[in-house]
């Protein structure tokens, strides 16, 4: 019998509680969505895809000096990650010019961004995910004015990381969204790293790998996530 509660059902995510303290399960479903959940569909193989590629990046990151919520995997698609208060923000660190950012200020799609930058949303489908900045994070009170300068370091720092990994694997790093928690006075680095938060493109060809093929129809989802699986393991 499964005694496990679900405490929470995302657009794609299912998190469990266990009967181990301080532990919970993150089960990566084959659920895709986009445009706020709009656009639905079931793609058999997407979670697993997911799953595999957030446990890499979590214990790459880990072994470089992140803390994360990562603890170990249980089955291909099943996540055993440390309990965390979230903190309800969407940390987006850009690259390269794409999506919204190009919608609402003068960049042109694939102009780079040197150095980073960072744009932070508020996590709330209620208020619509609104972009928030540092006053408003310190008066709202979701982290005092060192939490806040540690989750931007940790940021550029995860950036760099996996900005550098994906250029090994011919792959350039456009942008990507990250969300963090706290257990204790810890800041961890929570939710997942897949080809549903990065913008992803293909260095030869600019084709994408990740989210926006489905968005926009750009051709075969699980082809391209799985394009990111092989070249993942082929830099290893
Ligand atoms: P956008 O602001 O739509 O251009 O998104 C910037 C980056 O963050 C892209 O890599 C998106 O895939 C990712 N992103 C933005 N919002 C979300 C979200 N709610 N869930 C997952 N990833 C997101």
């Amino acid at each position: 019998m499964n005694e496990d509660q679900l405490l929470y059902e995302g657009k794609a995510k299912s998190v469990f509680r266990t009967s181990v303290p301080g532990e919970l399960k993150v089960i990566f479903r084959d659920d895709i969505t986009a445009f706020n959940g709009e656009k639905k569909d079931t793609l058999a193989g997407k979670g697993e895809y997911n799953a595999r590629v957030s446990a890499f990046f979590f214990q790459y990151l880990e072994k470089n000096g992140i803390p994360t919520h990562f603890i170990r995997m249980e089955d291909e698609r099943t996540m055993v990650v440390k309990e965390l208060t979230m903190i309800p923000l969407e940390v987006i660190a850009r690259n390269v010019a794409a999506g919204s950012i190009v919608k609402k200020f003068p960049f042109t799609e694939g102009q780079l961004i040197e150095p980073p930058v960072i744009v932070t949303d508020y996590k709330s489908d209620e208020h619509g995910d609104p972009s928030i900045n540092d006053d408003l994070i310190l008066a709202l009170g979701f982290l005092s004015a060192d939490g806040l300068r540690d989750v931007r370091e940790m940021t550029l720092k995860i950036n760099k990381l996996l900005k550098d990994f994906f250029a090994e694997a011919g792959i350039q790093l456009v942008d990507f969204k990250i969300e963090f928690g706290r257990s204790g006075d810890t800041i961890y680095l929570g939710d997942e790293i897949s080809m549903d938060s990065m913008r992803l493109w293909d260095e030869k060809t600019g084709e994408s790998l990740d989210k926006d093929v489905y968005r926009f129809g750009k051709g075969d989802v699980l082809s391209a996530y799985g394009k990111v699986v092989d070249k993942i393991l082929q830099t290893l």
